[in-house]
């Protein structure tokens, strides 16, 4: 082997059948981004561009089991965690990445994932305390979208300065970076802040590309974020790649599907 191997890259989510969200849409991405691809599936999820129409999730165990194959022979570089459907599966995650000494000092990007933009549920509402509690100080970054954030700080989010008061206080509370992303507004440009316990520290800002096709946004970039970290980037520029990856992709969507159509990851 004379080639630099891929960065091994571990990602904990859900089955979207349709291929745009979920575990589909990390495995692409990380692919496309040069970095080897594992997974631990949490549930299964039967859905379209419409919907979600069913899910099915694994035990805790079982998804413990799958991490722990993953970690104890390969191993990895960045984890990233999405959909966890309840407080049992979030529990064993929690555990054993706090635990397994393969896990140690691994960069963890925590996309914490609720409802789908068509609005299916994907985590329980009793879980959201939980994962605050358990998740969210093992977490190198957590990248709340607008709705998930005011979820999290428990009232509406109206202004710039009310997003960033609430991401500095979930920084606060886990000692993780935040990335409070802006892409659920009706507003011109996205906008997404980085903050830590410090306070604010940078702002990303592009224009919205204007379409409905979307489908797996949040995942593709908290996957394509992970698979930075596990080349080495320093996290500011991992997040500013992501963000043109992602937004390439949304550009090259193929249109697919009734609904919010899945993206078109290119390399
Ligand atoms: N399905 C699964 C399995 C997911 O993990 C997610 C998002 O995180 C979604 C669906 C929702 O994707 P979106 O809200 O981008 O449509």
């Amino acid at each position: 082997m004379n080639q630099k191997p891929p960065p091994r890259i571990l990602t904990i989510a859900g089955s979207d059948s349709s291929g745009g969200a979920g575990i589909q849409a990390d495995i692409k991405t990380i692919i496309m981004l040069g970095g080897y691809a594992m997974s631990a599936i949490t549930a299964i999820t039967a859905q379209n561009t419409r919907g979600v129409q069913g899910v099915t999730p694994l035990t805790g165990d079982f998804v413990a089991e799958q991490i722990e194959s993953c970690l104890s022979d390969i191993g990895a570089d960045a984890i990233k965690i999405g959909m966890l459907h309840d407080a049992g599966i979030i529990g064993e995650v929690a555990h054993l990445l706090a635990t397994l000494p393969e896990a140690k000092d691994v960069p963890i990007i925590l996309d914490p994932v609720m409802v789908a933009t068509s609005g299916g549920r994907l985590l329980q509402e009793d879980a959201v305390e939980i994962m605050r509690e358990k998740l969210f100080p093992l977490a190198t970054l957590i990248t709340p979208n607008l709705p998930e954030l005011a979820i999290l700080a428990g009232r509406d989010l109206n202004d710039s300065d009310a997003i960033i008061q609430a991401a500095v206080a979930l920084a606060e509370g886990s000692n993780a970076w935040v990335l409070a992303k802006g892409g659920h507004t009706e507003d011109a440009r996205v906008i997404d802040f980085l903050v830590s316990a410090d306070g604010f520290h940078m702002q990303f800002d592009d224009p919205r590309i204007p379409t409905r096709h979307t489908h797996g946004t949040g995942c593709t970039l908290s996957a394509a974020i992970a698979t930075l970290v596990g080349h080495g980037q320093p996290l500011h520029h991992a997040i500013r790649l992501a963000r043109q990856f992602t937004r390439a992709a949304i550009e090259n969507a193929p249109g697919f599907g009734d609904g919010s159509g899945p993206l078109g990851h290119q390399a």
